[in-house]
């Protein structure tokens, strides 16, 4: 047996889950959350038993620390050199990788330079991987991006209408997000109908507060709905996705805005919580939408509309569609949202749902379509840990 850690880290947190590969079996997963404020939050999670420990998490390296700390205390393991091998997401890995990389010195090179085109993600990823190396030396590290699973797009896709000196000198395309979701499910619902992943075009949904939704035709991605950053693609949470760039100058100009503080509208004050006026979660919005509330219902239809317009085209772009996929915190509980994207789709892709059945599932995986239905319409529950797990496993038996 080889455990293996699973690491997602962000910029004022750090989520983690210790896998017995090749079983599977998580051991402890957890979360230290607000890293960087006095009051910090670890929690943990072994067994089905959750504990949670309020105390000053100043820094990635106590984050980490405490981590390890936990691993012991709770007779996880009685050495660190015990863990194998560390799986680190990495959001952002540009042209550069189209698969998991062994972290080298070269590799942490290339993250490093690639820190502009994420600077949320990737230097958050990069120090806690420096952290975990201090503590597992002897353990295989790998970087696992969001971004690879997207590298087979084709140029007509990922490209931007925009000077081609745009891309060739500053990079800009479409690199998308959420990879290792989008190739989780979409495997998944090959395996489900038993066929060779090659046969089975699906449009995955990974609608969670940030979202995205992906082709993949014979298990590769063709196109996928965020751009060049997480802030592209359908409407989320707190992100705006798809807008006219005019608006981005207008806007700037009407309230004087700087660049930075734009971003940030963009990325923070819009999507649900900027249409709403209330909230980015979409449990909120749908208690509103019970009581009528005009503005909750807007925030769902638009939701619905922008997700509807990707599925078309990605409907057309594939030529054959097999699958719909639902997965992550919306798509895996939100009937609601479910009920009206597919009601939305039906007639044009000769859909035929069980919706009394989608009203009742959360969580769990399941076709909601019937049999007679040209498209088969899935939940899937996500679990990016468990392929962060997996490709580290393989390249360390390697
Ligand atoms: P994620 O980023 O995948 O954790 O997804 C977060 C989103 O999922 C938030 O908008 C939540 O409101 C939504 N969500 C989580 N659980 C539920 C639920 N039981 N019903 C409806 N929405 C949910």
């Amino acid at each position: 047996m080889t455990k293996i850690i699973s690491v997602n880290a962000g910029s004022s947190s750090l989520k983690f889950k210790l896998f017995e590969m090749p079983t599977e079996d998580v051991l402890i997963s957890g979360i230290a959350e607000r890293i960087g404020l006095a009051d910090g939050i670890f929690k943990i999670e072994i067994n089905g038993e959750k504990k949670v420990i309020n105390i000053p998490i100043p820094n990635h390296k106590v984050a980490v620390e405490l981590l390890m700390k936990s691993l012991i205390e709770n007779n996880i393991i009685k050495k660190f050199d015990e863990i194998e091998g560390v799986g680190h997401r990495v959001v952002q890995g540009g042209s550069h990788f189209d698969k998991t990389a062994v972290v080298t010195p070269e590799v942490e090179e290339i993250v490093e330079s690639l820190c502009n085109l994420a600077p949320l993600h990737n230097p958050a990823n990069l120090l806690c991987y420096r952290e975990f190396k201090n503590v597992l030396p002897t353990a295989l590290h790998t970087f696992v991006f969001d971004t690879a699973f997207h590298q087979t797009i084709e140029p007509e896709t990922y490209l931007y209408p925009v000077p081609y000196e745009w891309y060739s000198e500053h990079k800009v395309r479409k690199y998308g997000a959420h990879g290792t979701s989008h190739q989780f499910v979409s495997k998944r619902v090959a395996e489900i109908l038993n066929k060779p992943l090659e046969d089975v075009n699906t449009i995955t949904c990974h609608l969670g507060n940030g979202a995205s939704i992906s082709a993949i035709k014979g298990g590769k991605s063709i196109n996928t709905s965020m751009g060049f950053t997480p802030l592209g693609g359908v409407m989320m949470g707190t992100r705006c996705g798809d807008l006219d760039p005019s608006v981005v100058f207008y806007m700037q100009q009407k309230l004087g805005l700087t660049p930075q503080e734009t971003d940030f509208i963009l990325n923070k004050k819009s999507g649900m919580l900027g249409i709403s006026g209330f909230s980015s979660d979409a449990r909120d919005i749908q208690d509103k939408v019970d009581e009528n509330d005009e503005r909750a219902i807007l925030t769902q239809k638009i939701y619905v509309n922008r997700a509807i317009n990707i599925i078309g085209g990605y409907f057309v772009q594939l030529g054959r569609l097999d699958n719909i996929v639902f997965t992550a915190g919306i798509g895996e509980n939100d009937a609601t949202i479910r009920e009206l994207i597919l009601k939305s789709l039906e007639e044009a892709l000769g859909l035929e749902i069980d919706y009394e059945l989608n009203s009742k599932i959360r969580g769990k995986e399941i076709k909601i379509s019937k049999d007679n239905s040209k498209v088969a319409v899935y939940i899937i529950p996500t679990n990016e840990e468990l392929v962060i797990a997996y490709d580290t496993y393989s390249l360390l038996k390697k």
